[in-house]
């Protein structure tokens, strides 16, 4: 199974991608996670990516599709995966369909986490990353078990730099006008599935199995 998250950035689309990972035994693949892991081992990609995500820009098509395409090809996609923060643009999502094309393959579910832009700012401020195992947390609605740490790892908690209220504000903007039409681009194929994000995140979760099940 092939699935595509939608949604704005903290609509809560990392938290559904991790759940859908672990029930159907997909890797879930984030493009986010994949930068902010270069970033952390200091590598040129990392050093690229940074300049745009710390000014809440998108990274160059160029440079996301090819990270993207490499990882999607690795021995563990074959049975499928859950994609969260790509594509981000409709160039990203041709170059996608077209290489699922050539090998007679596509994508089987978009599903767009639809969070309401006043919902947003509130969770992307009390959001806590774990840079090391890229677990999230939110410091009122899922906290850790000690303020902090991870719960999974043991590591430093941190709120992202691209997650102070300033650069969410143009993460919105950014998101409103390079990523929403791929909502049009996937309802015209047939594979949009709209749930509501601002439920619970177990009534999310719930409405989303009720769809892939
Ligand atoms: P995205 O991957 O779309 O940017 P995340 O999954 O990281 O978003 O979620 C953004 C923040 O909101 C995180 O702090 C997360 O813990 C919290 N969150 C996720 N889902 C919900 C929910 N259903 N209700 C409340 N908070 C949520
Ligand atoms: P995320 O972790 O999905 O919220 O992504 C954090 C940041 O990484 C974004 O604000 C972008 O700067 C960058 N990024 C992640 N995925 C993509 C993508 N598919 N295209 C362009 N930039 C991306």
């Amino acid at each position: 199974m092939k699935i595509i998250m939608l949604g704005a950035p903290g609509a809560g689309k990392g938290t559904q991608a991790k759940m859908i990972a672990e029930k159907y035994s997909i890797p879930h693949i984030s493009t986010g996670d994949i930068f902010r892991a270069n970033i952390k081992n200091g590598t040129e990609l990392g050093k690229e990516a940074k300049t745009y995500m710390d000014q809440g820009k998108l990274v160059p098509d160029e440079l996301t599709v090819k990270i993207l395409l490499d990882r999607v090809a690795a021995d563990d996609c074959k049975n499928g995966y859950v994609l969260d923060g790509f594509p981000r643009t409709i160039p990203q999502a041709e170059v996608l369909e077209n290489e699922l094309n050539k090998l007679g393959d596509k994508i089987d579910y978009a599903i767009d986490v639809n969070v309401p832009d006043e919902n947003i700012i509130k969770r992307m401020s009390g959001r806590r990353a774990c840079l090391s195992c890229g677990a999230t947390y939110h410091i009122e609605h899922i906290p850790p078990k000690k303020e902090g740490v991870c719960d999974k790892c043991g590591s430093e908690l941190v709120l992202r730099d691209d997650d102070k209220p300033e650069t969410v504000k143009k993460r919105l903007d950014v998101y409103h006008a390079q990523t929403q039409p791929l909502i049009e681009f996937y309802t015209e194929r047939n594979i949009l599935k709209t749930v509501d994000g601002t439920q619970d995140m177990k009534d999310v979760f719930a409405a989303i199995t009720a769809i892939l099940d």
